[in-house]
């Protein structure tokens, strides 16, 4: 009998359901969700896209073991015990903290859960998500601004704004099925704000289009904050209430004229007095921003800086307001949530604060967990090349394509002496593993996805993996199994009860509770409804108000200079997603989009003789990398543009990270562009 299974998009974090049709065993087709509270029955092309990754060739249908350069087929007995024997092993001789486990922003809730739960029932504090990557300022920024970090308002709650502010993000192209709700705005006369360093079609939205200079948002966001003070434009009766640290937030925003923010940006004084008045006037504004904002080394600066002007000015807790940041990832909001950070255990508590430990090593059963932060992502490679780090266990991520600086990540990973990989393709990351370990994609498991909504959703199992690949829930109990730890669930909604037992914001999204459309969190009963707008009845801090706290600009950690007098900025396209490991073995994506380009302003390239379609080198102090030359006044003279999906782009990016969050600074790089001849 053919089947209609409902599943969520395995893409980006806007969390749009479809069905996938089942025939005998196998997908037919996809069919769209025309109820879906996000998305409205609309998909993008990645997920129009997204069987031809299901049943690509390249999938990993065995477990494989590395002898010398070859990788040779090995059964799953083999494989485990071979990685159980080998974390043990470095364990034993080298302690806990020699060990690095990455989860994955692609797997389930229940699956995060686990391989944290694994990672500090061995005793390691070193385990982290790819959030590191992308929205890691925001969790430590809005937590400590507003006491909470996810995004305050649903998408379809745009329709209510009267004003939208769009700020470090490409929406219409990196989550474009969201974009609707933006034009559905502006059709009911919503004013449109974005500011960007690329003219992108985001900005054809654009009421106000501030084209602002890579790495100066905090200059842009802190003029905003002081044309809203000088004019009145603030909201005393909420700074009243529920802020405090208004004054110091004032005086520290004093200076910050539209003209110091022209020198800074090169956006013109008069355009940000009217995107600040049009965002601080209106009855209710939002603001939207993704990675623009934060992959910087001012990351959690540039977050604090825009929870700043939204408290300023009143607009959050209400319909129509608030801070909407875009999750890049389709579970990257549910890992940070189940506590794959270094920071944080399960339901953000503090890795550092010895009552969360006591609370976990209890419901665990634990003799003992390990207290305090781990090593981040970014860190665990730093440490793997430097011999702190000997063995690394990693799931679903590929760090030689995503971590800056590509050529110090292989160094890194090759200097490891067991690396264990579990994925669904043969990566980069994994073609440098021990051990392979073949895992099951989205519609061949079961389990919660936490959108960028917090809209948490039950994906179901439509069709049974390829050969012998398992789901990561399956791999992670048996591998946990043969480590001697408690991980014995039986599937996902096992895992979800304990779950709802330990994490208060899920203890109401219960697998009974979850139809269409999920619930989002907090949902702290069985019968509580969900929260679709946070902050409504003031913040999640001891006195239920938010802090004000003053940033000042600072410039990105590189400057152009004689040998690389360009600024490279990096980003996302419509037709691929994060590091390509999926998109880019889609046929019909890659016909469209084939390979790697470099946007450069006209005029820079006609001084270089560099035509459209041309071969180009582009270096930075880190290494090289070819791609094709694309002439557009999309980025501004001095700025060039590469997309981060395909092998070459993170060969290019800095070391350079945010103190605060750890994220590097995939923003901004100082580069040269030559002709290839
Ligand atoms: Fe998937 Fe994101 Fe596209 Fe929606 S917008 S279909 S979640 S990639």
């Amino acid at each position: 009998m053919p089947r209609s299974v409902p599943t969520i998009c395995p893409y980006c974090g806007a969390g749009c359901g479809f069905y996938v049709n089942v025939e005998k065993g196998r997908a037919t087709n996809i069919e769209y969700m025309a109820d879906h509270p996000a998305s409205e029955g609309a998909l993008c092309s990645k997920a129009n896209a997204s069987l031809e990754v299901l049943y690509h060739p390249d999938r990993l249908l065995h477990p494989v073991k590395r002898s010398g350069d070859q990788l040779t087929r090995i059964s799953w007995d083999e494989a485990l015990e071979a990685a159980a024997r080998g974390l043990a092993g470095t364990l034993r001789r080298f302690g806990p903290d020699a060990i690095g486990i990455l989860s994955s922003s692609k797997c389930s809730n229940e699956e995060n859960y686990l391989i944290q739960k694994l990672a500090r029932l061995l005793g390691t504090r070193n385990v982290d998500n790819c959030a590191r990557l992308c929205h890691a300022p925001s969790v430590v920024g809005l937590n400590r601004s507003l006491g909470a970090a996810g995004m305050t308002n649903p998408f379809a709650d745009l329709a209510n704004s009267r004003c939208i502010f769009v700020i470090g993000s490409n929406l219409a192209e990196n989550h474009p099925v969201m974009s609707r709700w933006i034009h559905k705005a502006r059709s009911k006369g919503a004013i449109v704000i974005v500011a960007d360093p690329r003219r992108t079609p985001t900005s054809w939205m654009a009421d106000h289009f501030l084209q602002l200079r890579p790495g100066t948002d905090v200059a842009l966001i802190n003029a905003m904050a002081s044309v809203a003070i000088e004019q009145g434009l603030i909201d005393r009766q909420f700074l009243d209430l529920w802020t405090c640290g208004y004054q110091e937030l004032k005086s520290s925003v004093k200076d910050c004229t539209p003209s110091w923010a022209e020198g800074i940006t090169g956006v013109p004084a008069e355009d940000i007095v009217s995107a600040a008045q049009a965002y601080a006037a209106s009855p209710a504004s939002s603001i939207l921003y993704s990675m623009g904002i934060t992959q910087h080394t001012t990351g959690t600066d540039n977050v604090q800086a825009l929870a700043n002007l939204a408290l300023i000015c009143g607009q959050i807790g209400r319909e129509g307001t608030g801070l909407l940041p875009l999750r890049g990832q389709n579970n990257v909001q549910g890992a940070c949530d189940m506590g794959a950070l270094a920071e944080f255990y399960p339901g953000y508590r503090r890795a550092d604060d010895p009552s969360s430990i006591e609370h976990f090593r209890q419901a665990w059963s634990a003799s003992d967990l390990p207290v305090g932060r781990g090593l981040t992502a970014t860190e665990m490679i730093d440490a793997a090349a430097d011999g702190r780090i000997r063995a690394m266990y990693i799931v679903g991520e590929d760090p030689v394509n995503s971590e800056p600086h590509g050529g110090h990540t292989i160094t890194a990973l090759e200097s490891l002496d067991l690396l264990v990989v579990q994925d669904i393709f043969m990566t980069a990351t994994a073609s440098h593993a021990d051990l392979v370990l073949p895992a099951a994609a989205w519609a061949e498991k079961e389990g919660t996805y936490t959108s960028t909504e917090r809209r948490v959703q039950w994906s179901c199992r439509a069709v049974d993996p390829p050969g012998e690949a398992r789901t990561d829930l399956q791999i992670v109990c048996s591998l946990g199994k043969r480590l001697g730890l408690p991980l014995d669930y039986p599937d996902a909604s096992a895992v979800l009860a304990e779950i709802n037992r330990l994490v208060p914001a899920y203890q109401g999204i219960t697998r009974d509770r979850l139809g269409p459309g999920g619930l989002i969190w907090p949902c702290p009963s069985v019968n509580h409804p969900g929260t679709p707008i946070l902050h409504s009845s003031g913040f999640k801090t001891a006195d239920g108000r938010a802090t004000l706290l003053p940033v000042h600009y600072r410039p990105p950690a590189e400057k152009p200079s004689e040998r690389f007098p360009f600024t490279l900025t990096t980003g996302r396209i419509a037709l691929h997603h994060n590091a390509g490991s999926m998109t880019r073995r889609s046929p019909s994506l890659m016909q469209r989009a084939p390979n790697l380009f470099v946007e450069i302003n006209p005029a820079d390239a006609a001084r270089l003789q560099i035509e459209d379609g041309d071969d180009v080198e582009v270096s930075t102090a880190r290494g090289r990398t070819r791609a094709a030359a694309r002439t557009t006044g999309r980025v501004s003279r001095g700025v060039v543009f590469m997309p981060f999906h395909f092998p070459g782009t993170n060969i290019l990016t800095p070391d350079a990270r945010d103190s605060q969050a750890g994220i590097p600074e995939f923003k901004v790089a100082a580069c040269n562009i030559s002709r290839s001849d």
